[in-house]
């Protein structure tokens, strides 16, 4: 499955077998995606965002 990258515009190969959840990232400018669902035959991804550790204890 192929789709294209938000910020670049670049083409994404997603595998074939990619679940909800997998992260796939942009070979041309590196940004990350979380796979939110696959729908069609074709993956629907969100940024991923970077989540620190910082709870806030
Ligand atoms: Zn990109």
């Amino acid at each position: 499955m192929k789709t294209s990258c938000e910020v670049c515009g670049g083409e994404i190969d997603v595998p074939d077998d990619a679940i909800k959840g997998e992260i796939v990232s942009c070979p041309d400018c590196g940004s990350e995606y979380e796979v939110t669902e696959i729908k069609e035959g074709k993956p629907v991804l969100k940024p991923a965002e970077e989540i620190g550790e910082d709870w806030g204890e």
